[in-house]
């Protein structure tokens, strides 16, 4: 008989490092990115222990440097942040996924600061250096007084060397012998690519080839109150610099149930739908992590631009948990709900600048409409339609308008579009002229925005100006004199029919305004719809 037992797993750390080194991050350059934010969480702590009155000596010069020395073929990160003792590294380095970020911020996480300035987490970053480096020294001394420098040394396997060494200052250098198939990395321009991608806002001041390459205080890290507009474009250069000033901006802020900051930038978009898409940049305390945030970011907003910084992203697993993760939930419909929140706030304080702006924002409200029942919700009471004459309508505000001359016999109205006005002059003049009012849809999604609009609006029938005679739309009690005998009429409808050659079409021969032909030519609305509809389903 098999007895009952308990025990605990154990790893193979000769089996599980080759899968770190290679799997952990599918980027490589992700080293520098975890090197330096672990720079910088060392010189948090430091400042911070400081600030509790835990550490009284000198802070010093804070920079954290990163040196190349090609002929070396090494790259070194160093900080003068709190460093660690030999117990220290066997503690935090030697043990695999033990963090000594995590076991800080347990510590202080009632005192001020004491959570939010720490990137570290999992207890893996360091491990990524060993993705570019064939072997890797530490050389640090301990904040603490009377510590004395140490230095570690490891070549990917399992064994380390530990022992002292010299170091004048507090703090900590990593030196990366970058190994024979990374030697892209012994590059400056390389590494201040990856130094501009992923650190250009982090929170310390980052130096490398004597320059400081970061702003360690973007303004999504500011109070709203204490930022001027100049300081919101000044950002957005900062951010696109060769794109043309957006339109206005929201500040996002809460810190419950989950954490983000941010700043979403609406651009001009006209009609122009891919090329502004993938702008948003998410960090997680200041690191960037992705450009790609499809998961996080609802589709439509997705047409904004900006920062969005947040550390309850879960950034270390799979795609399809992110979707279904309960906090990425929540922080999609957060940001849905403040950004109508802001078109309504414009909307209510300056309906003249909200209609000024509509053209260049209408796609995205519109897209809004399309895709997210929530946003729409709020959105129908500051969606604008626009007629032939420029004028704006709410939804409302258009249903009550065209009221007495639009309703049908069954209390449904019929609202006509163009979607291409100067094409269809001839049929908005005769639609205006028996007094119908037509709305100009002409952006890629007004296809699926109509649909939307039918779905969603009771009693109320959109086709196109030239779909159907406008005469036979409403049933009503003005009767033109006819200037046609019927004879006549039968004979031209014959006649135009025999040169469309369409069995779709609608051939009517009618009595019109005196300035008018006397034929009209209509398409079906469906049949149209749907062409339309493939036309702009790549979109
Ligand atoms: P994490 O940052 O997620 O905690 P890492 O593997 O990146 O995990 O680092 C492990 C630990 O090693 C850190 O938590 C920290 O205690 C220590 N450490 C790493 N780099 C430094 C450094 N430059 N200065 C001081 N301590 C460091
Ligand atoms: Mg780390």
């Amino acid at each position: 008989a098999v007895a009952q037992e308990k025990g605990t797993l154990s790893i193979h750390t000769e089996n599980i490092f080759p899968i770190i080194k290679k799997f952990l991050y599918s980027d490589h350059e992700i080293f520098l990115r975890e090197l330096v934010s672990n720079a910088v969480d060392a010189t948090q702590k430091v400042k911070q222990l400081s600030s509790y009155g835990e550490f009284n000596g000198e802070l010093g010069d804070l920079k954290v440097t990163v040196k190349l020395d090609k002929e070396a073929k090494t790259i070194t990160v160093s900080d003068r942040g709190i460093g660690m003792t030999a117990e220290e590294i066997k503690k935090y380095i030697n043990q695999i996924a033990f963090s000594g970020a995590t076991e800080f911020v347990e510590k202080y996480k009632d005192k001020e600061g004491g959570k939010e300035n720490i990137i570290g987490h999992f207890g893996l970053g360091f491990y990524s250096a060993y993705m570019v480096a064939s072997n890797v020294e530490i050389v640090t001394r301990s904040y603490k007084e009377d510590a004395e420098a140490v230095r570690w040394e490891c070549d990917g396997s399992t064994e380390f060397e530990i022992g002292p060494a010299e170091r004048e200052h507090r703090g900590t250098d990593i030196i990366l012998h970058i190994a024979a198939d990374s030697e892209e990395f012994l590059n400056e321009h390389r590494l201040s690519e990856i130094l501009e991608k992923y650190g250009k806002f982090l929170p310390v001041e980052i130096e490398f080839e004597d320059k400081v390459i970061n702003n360690p205080n973007p303004i999504w890290t500011k109070n709203p109150a204490d930022l001027t507009d100049e300081d919101y474009l000044a950002f957005y250069k900062e951010l696109y610099p060769y794109s043309e000033d957006p339109l206005f901006w929201i500040h996002l802020n809460v810190d419950y149930p989950f954490n983000l900051t941010g700043v979403l930038y609406f651009p001009k978009l006209k009609n122009d739908f891919q090329m502004q898409r993938e702008k948003i940049k998410l960090y997680s305390r200041q690191v960037f992590i992705t450009d790609e945030v499809k998961d996080i970011v609802p589709d439509f907003l997705q047409l904004l631009h900006g920062v969005i910084d947040s550390p309850d992203i879960p950034l270390n697993v799979s795609r399809s948990y992110l979707q279904a993760d309960s906090n990425v939930k929540k922080i999609n419909g957060y940001i849905t709900r403040k950004v109508a929140d802001k078109l309504s706030e414009i909307f209510k304080n300056d309906r003249e600048g909200f209609e000024k702006k509509f053209d260049d924002i209408g796609l995205f409200v519109k897209y809004g409409v399309i895709s997210d029942d929530k946003f729409y919700d709020k959105a129908k009471d500051f969606c604008l339609l626009k007629n032939t004459e420029g004028k704006y309508f709410t939804f409302d505000e258009y249903r009550e308008s065209v009221k007495d001359n639009q309703t049908d016999k069954n209390d449904t109205q019929i609202w006509l579009y163009t979607n291409d006005p100067e094409k269809q002059d001839a049929f908005v003049d005769t639609a205006k002229k028996r007094s119908y009012d037509v709305l100009v849809m002409d952006t890629v999604i007004d296809p699926h925005f109509i649909g939307v609009l039918e779905q969603k609006l009771e009693k109320v029938n959109i086709k196109r100006v030239d779909a159907d005679p406008v005469d036979k739309l409403i049933e009503k009690d003005v009767a033109l004199e006819s200037v046609l005998s019927d004879e006549q009429k039968e004979k031209a409808k014959t006649l135009y029919e025999g040169l469309i050659g369409s069995k779709m079409a609608t051939v009517q021969v009618e009595a019109m305004p005196t300035d008018e032909l006397p034929v009209v030519i209509t398409f079906p609305e469906f049949m149209r719809r749907m062409t339309d509809m493939q036309a702009t389903s790549g979109q």
